[in-house]
């Protein structure tokens, strides 16, 4: 099992003993115990940071302080990075951040944590530690706050969206009553948190396997409308319908073409949403060439799409294609003749679309300059009409003959 990964052990054998004691705790343990993939993995340990720095050092084991003022050092063992963080209470906050303290024994540091699902420990004897009540719910998969759920969200309101976000990965049913009744409640605080940790969130929960149920949820207690208040109008109706077919067709799960399933084509409004929520500019560009892709006609030619393509971007495309038939599949499963061959239509648009490979102008500005246009915006206009022709063309018109049009194009 992972946890008896040799340089896990190893590391795990370094930081016990002496009286201390460490154990993984967090995503691993709730995961494994799921039977699911084990990302990161989290050690909780008795000795202080500097204790944890020291034991390393004297094995030459790398150690990085990613998170000192928190407790946090990253050791790096067989090339795996290992996040060891000191155990912690809460003892201030500002609803933003839980300020902790050192000191702190196995209960307190179980109880400072957000769900019981994640606040279970495996030792290096493999057994389970539950402080909490965190394996009943595992086994009933239900997302359940540590203690009162409307006092632990106002210590941290990033509770809320991370609440959502365990329900959406891994719960069951419904969500639990009190934890959904406190959310709802603190929805109005959640202006207050950065966009950095909502959206973080935020992509995790759209990332899940099928966030459609913790969604609605979201929707119904409004905090779906204080985050993403650009779904308000445009509604999540679109989601079951985009999960089903990621799944009938293979695609991969996609936040982003997620988020714009539920956010509406409006390449101005999607600035404001980028930069409320501080997204990565690729993040940004790739939510704004699904805005600005053109749905795709049945009756378009491969020539004509293949322009499509050039212009708008193969991503763009690809994305609209899939939000597309994914909503045609359901009216052709429901043996409409028309869906069905729109959907058969699109289908091979997408296939196509898949494979384009964009072709590269044959001329550049150098060979306009060459052939004797001063430099200046003249250059970029003649370039520009050229590769409208060549477009034009189906991308046919060759270098030579491109080339020949320049002597022409200078003198209009
Ligand atoms: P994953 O890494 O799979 O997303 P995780 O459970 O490891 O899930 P992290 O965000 O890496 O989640 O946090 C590690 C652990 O730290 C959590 O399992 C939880 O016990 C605790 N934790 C993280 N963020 C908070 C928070 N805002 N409030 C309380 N406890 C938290
Ligand atoms: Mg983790």
């Amino acid at each position: 099992a992972w946890f008896q990964a040799p340089g896990l052990t190893r590391l795990m054998t370094l930081l016990n003993g002496g009286g201390a004691e460490t154990r993984v705790v967090g995503g691993a343990v709730r995961n494994s115990l799921l039977g699911l993939a084990v990302g990161d993995i989290d050690l909780a340990t008795t000795l202080l940071p500097a204790e944890v720095i020291g034991r390393a050092a004297a094995k030459q084991i790398k150690a990085v302080p990613t998170g000192i003022e928190h407790g946090t050092v990253t050791l790096v063992v067989d090339g795996q990075g290992y996040e060891v963080t000191t155990l912690r209470r809460d003892v201030a906050t500002d609803g933003r951040h839980a300020e902790v303290a050192f000191g702190a024994g196995w209960q307190e540091d179980a109880e400072r944590r957000d769900l019981t699902i994640n606040a279970l420990y495996v030792g290096l004897d493999g057994e389970v530690v539950d402080l909490v009540g965190g394996l009943g719910d595992i086994e009933t998969r239900t997302v359940r706050f540590i203690g009162d759920a409307e006092q632990r969200i106002a210590e941290d309101y990033l509770r809320v969206l991370r609440f959502f976000r365990f329900f959406a990965h891994y719960g069951r049913g419904r969500p639990d009553v009190a934890g959904l009744k406190a959310s709802a409640r603190a929805r109005t605080q959640l202006h207050t948190l950065s966009a950095e940790r909502v959206w973080s969130e935020m992509k995790k929960l759209l990332a899940a396997p099928d966030p459609g149920r913790a969604l609605l949820w979201m929707r119904q207690s409004g905090v779906l409308t204080e985050v993403l208040p650009e779904t308000e109008k445009w509604g999540i109706d679109a989601i079951p319908g985009l999960i089903a077919a990621e799944q009938a067709l293979g695609w991969a799960p996609d936040a982003l073409l997620r988020l714009s399933a539920i956010t509406p084509k409006d390449p101005a409004r999607l600035v404001g949403l980028a930069e409320r929520l501080k997204l990565s500019n690729a993040e940004a560009i790739a939510l704004d060439r699904f805005a600005r892709a053109p749905k795709p006609q049945e009756t378009v030619t491969d020539v004509a799409f293949d322009r499509d393509l050039y212009r708008y971007g193969k991503e763009g495309i690809v994305g609209v294609l899939k939000l597309e038939l994914a909503s045609v599949r359901g009216q052709a499963e429901g043996g409409d003749a028309k869906a069905m061959a729109r959907s058969a239509r699109l289908s091979s648009l997408l296939k196509r679309a898949e494979g384009f490979e964009r072709p590269v102008l044959p001329v550049k500005g150098s060979d306009v300059l060459a052939a004797g246009i001063p430099a200046g915006p003249k250059i970029g206009q003649i370039l520009g009409t050229l590769e409208e022709g060549w477009i034009a063309s189906n991308f046919t018109l060759d270098r030579e003959r491109l080339l020949a049009r320049i002597a022409d194009l200078a003198a209009k």
